[in-house]
């Protein structure tokens, strides 16, 4: 890998090679930038290395396996059905490592520095980075801050790495536990239930808020916590953890539902009770970056910090924690320095996916969150159990719903749970980017068969005219 040299004035300094950095990187040497990007560990990021890619590779591990074991269903005879994890790690490392050779290959087509070290901010366009060959200082015109974010815990539990880990540690544990309790029902609180459930641990899941996977629509979260529980995954809501105490075996929780007070026992707990922006040892206070009270790096539109030409972007301003988020205002803020005009991200258009089994996709407002903001939504929903393609797949769990102004007819939301349900949602977030009617998306063509026919038939509800249902 090339390596800056001294004396080198950067057009451009990203500080954290995730999802958001490098693809910053790509778009600013597109731009004719010379650019240095910084990584104290690998390129790729949470993303590549601790969080979507892994985890999707052993969910694909665990879907297969949920199939086969359903293999007579399609007139298929097998011998007995086994698993054998160490082997899904190792094929999820494959994965892994085919997408960071392909990363590094991209950055050596692009010529972009890639400077091994931790970064912080000294002075206004002056970068100090402290790697293994020693200290260096590199200048630069603009600096995109993109640190990402860790798991973070509650107070009062220690995360130990064994008996108590966040996703970190259960991402790259080549075995799996006989016994978990999860806190939060969030992303990935029920991405791991899954994954756990299906090769036989024994699951109890905790959440704080009355719902599962709370930013979702009410519906989906009714709709997967009834498939959760239908499938013997433990779910508590409203549950609020008093006490945690490791005992020989494992951990022992003290819950509180009302006046309930419940123990649960397991041989791991795992914290998916969100994550933690990067902003602390960077030098931002120094460099006149300010930082919210959520300890979160406040941007305008054009993802400018307070202090100038220094730009963030990713998981490190908070809102969506997504890598397509991040990588879409990595670019934004490069478009920025580069002078050219910007338009402000939709925030309301982002997909929004979590893999869980059923999968749930979703894209701008609920039901609830449309009424919040003072528009009267009107609703319609479509069954997978009316769909053709699902029941072939044998999936007919979950539906698609749709959220529109009532007044205007405007699409505001779709919200999908079930088969397949992140492949579906981009169709939703382009209708929204072009801002389309709800009855557009009806009177889209749809392929017939394909579970695609399910957003079409949806959103025909929204006028009383669904076809199959
Ligand atoms: P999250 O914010 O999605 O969910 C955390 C959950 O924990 C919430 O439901 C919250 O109410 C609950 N919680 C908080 N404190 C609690 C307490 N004391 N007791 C019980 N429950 C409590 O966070 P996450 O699942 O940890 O994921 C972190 C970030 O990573 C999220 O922003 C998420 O979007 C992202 N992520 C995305 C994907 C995906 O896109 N498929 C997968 C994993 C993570």
């Amino acid at each position: 890998m090339t390596v800056a040299d001294t004396g080198t004035v950067y057009d451009v300094t990203i500080l954290g090679g995730g999802m958001g950095g490098y693809v910053a990187a790509i778009r600013a040497t597109q731009l004719g930038m010379r650019v240095a990007l910084v990584e104290e560990a690998k390129l790729g990021g949470t993303c590549l290395h601790w969080g979507c890619i892994p985890t999707k590779a052993l969910l694909e591990s665990a879907s297969l396996l949920a199939r086969l074991r359903r293999a007579k269903e399609y007139g298929i005879t097998t011998g007995e059905i086994g698993f054998d994890y160490p082997a899904w790690a190792k094929r999820r490392d494959s994965v892994v490592n085919q997408l960071f050779r392909g990363v590094e290959g991209l950055m050596r087509k692009n010529k972009i520095d890639v400077v091994r070290g931790r970064g912080t901010l000294l002075a206004p366009g002056k970068i100090g980075i402290t790697g293994d060959t020693g200290e260096r200082e590199v200048s630069s015109r603009n600096i995109l801050v993109t640190t990402g974010s860790a798991p973070r815990s509650l107070r009062g539990i220690e995360i130990d790495g064994t008996r108590v880990i966040t996703s970190d540690q259960a991402v790259i544990s080549d075995r799996v536990p006989a016994s978990v309790a999860i806190i939060g029902a969030g992303a990935i609180g029920v991405e791991f239930a899954t994954l756990y459930h299906t090769v036989g641990v024994n699951v109890t899941l905790i959440e704080a808020l009355p719902r599962m996977v709370p930013l979702e629509d009410a519906d989906v979260s009714t709709e997967l916590q009834r498939s959760f529980e239908s499938r013997g995954i433990k779910v508590h809501v409203d549950t609020r953890v008093e006490k945690v105490e490791t005992t020989g075996a494992g951990v022992r929780l003290t819950t509180k539902k009302g006046d309930a007070t419940e123990t649960i026992e397991a041989e791991l707990l795992l914290m998916a009770v969100g994550r933690a922006p990067r902003v602390d040892n960077i030098g931002l206070e120094a460099a006149g970056v300010q930082v919210t009270p959520q300890r979160t790096i406040a941007v305008d539109h054009a993802m400018r910090t307070t202090a100038e030409h220094i730009y963030a972007a990713g998981d490190v301003i908070g809102g969506y924690l997504l890598a397509h988020v991040a990588s879409h205002e990595g670019i934004l803020a490069i478009e920025h320095m580069a002078g050219k005009h910007v338009e402000p991200i939709m925030y309301d258009a982002v997909p929004r996916c979590t893999y869980s089994f059923p999968q749930i996709a979703s894209m701008g407002l609920s039901e609830e969150q449309a009424t919040e903001r003072g528009i009267s939504p009107k609703v319609a929903r479509f069954p997978f159990r009316a769909n053709g393609r699902a029941l072939i797949h044998g999936e007919p769990e979950g539906f698609v719903k749709v959220v529109s102004d009532a007044s205007s007819g405007s699409l505001l939301g779709m919200h999908i749970i079930g088969v397949e349900a992140t492949e579906l949602i981009a169709e939703a977030s382009l209708a929204r980017l072009f801002q389309a009617d709800a009855w557009e998306i009806g009177a889209t063509i749809h392929p017939h068969p394909t579970l695609s026919e399910a957003l079409g038939e949806a959103a025909l509800g929204i006028d009383g005219m669904t076809i199959h249902a």
